[in-house]
């Protein structure tokens, strides 16, 4: 059991060296979900030294929110973390079931992907706004092979360019450099971690949580990494390799006419997606 926590710690610390993430003075946000990955990151970089602080967004999804709220705010406190939470109410005037709901079927996306595009907009906002020089997110090896995987079965290999342990591709005072420290680790790794550590975390999905197509690449990969120990670890590392000479799409960095973050496009994702509330409000 020591032997594991110890070897694990080293595996972070290793990733963290090897490609830079953070440095002594940097001021790390890290955004928390209240579930064991984005815990486990706050433990450990606090752990290591670094100065950090947690974000978590309220997305007022019934008990469930309320209970990673609560366990987030009970750890924070336990580790003498600040804790700053943002809730999505004051920020899109609804609970983010409601929200998805209402764009997810007209722009024909899953409750997922409308929530990835509205917490990475709050998340890079938020953590500018509080002075952050790098956001922690919790992602590990698994969601780091299926959306890989995911991005190349669907012939979208460049949206792979940001599937890195620091996202690089854009470079703009407006975007905080998003780290995850977690990049090489099994995601069964990190669920061992955080029960050996008892963490106040619950071990369940979302309840909105949709997407088959993710589920059924999750099972593959892990099938495959039954037979063939290391798959994961060493298709993340082939792609590394390979990523830096792709390039992102897109023209050059612009801002967004609406909201003024960083986009590519007249519009961002977030605001594109916001237009369908805009619209149903004056339906
Ligand atoms: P997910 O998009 O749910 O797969 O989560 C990926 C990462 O995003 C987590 O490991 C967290 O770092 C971050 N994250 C997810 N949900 C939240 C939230 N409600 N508030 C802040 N960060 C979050
Ligand atoms: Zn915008």
């Amino acid at each position: 059991m020591k032997d594991f926590i110890l070897w694990f710690e080293d595996q972070v610390k290793k990733t963290i060296e090897e490609y830079a993430l953070v440095s002594r003075d940097d001021k790390i946000l890290v955004a928390c979900s209240g579930g064991k990955d984005s815990m486990t990151v706050l433990y450990l970089l606090k752990k290591f030294g670094y100065r950090v602080e947690g974000l978590i967004i309220d997305l007022l999804i019934g008990e469930w929110s309320q209970a990673n709220l609560d366990n987030a705010q009970r750890f924070c406190d336990e580790q003498g973390i600040k804790l700053h939470v943002v809730s999505v109410r004051d920020v899109l005037g609804g609970s983010m079931c409601y929200i998805r709901s209402k764009i997810g079927a007209e722009k024909k996306l899953t409750t997922c992907a409308v929530c990835g595009v509205i917490k990475r907009w709050l998340l890079n906002k938020k953590s500018r706004e509080l002075g952050a020089d790098k956001v922690a997110t919790g992602h590990n090896l698994d969601d780091q092979v299926e959306t890989l995987m995911m991005n190349l079965l669907k012939n979208n290999i460049k949206l792979n360019a940001g599937q890195q342990p620091v996202t690089g591709v854009v470079k703009d005072d407006k975007f905080v450099p998003r780290i995850k420290p977690l990049f090489f680790c099994l995601n069964k790794e990190v669920r061992k971690y955080s029960e050996l550590k008892k963490f106040p975390v619950l071990y369940d999905n979302c309840p909105c949580a949709s997407g088959v197509f993710r589920k059924e690449i999750r099972e593959e990969l892990t099938n495959l990494e039954e037979k063939f120990p290391d798959f994961k670890e060493n298709m993340v590392r082939n792609f590394l390799k390979i990523l830096s000479g792709v390039k992102n799409e897109g023209g050059a960095i612009a801002y967004c006419e609406k909201c003024d973050e960083v986009s590519r496009k007249k519009l961002c994702k977030f605001c594109d997606l916001m237009s369908v509330l805009e619209r149903e409000k004056f339906k």
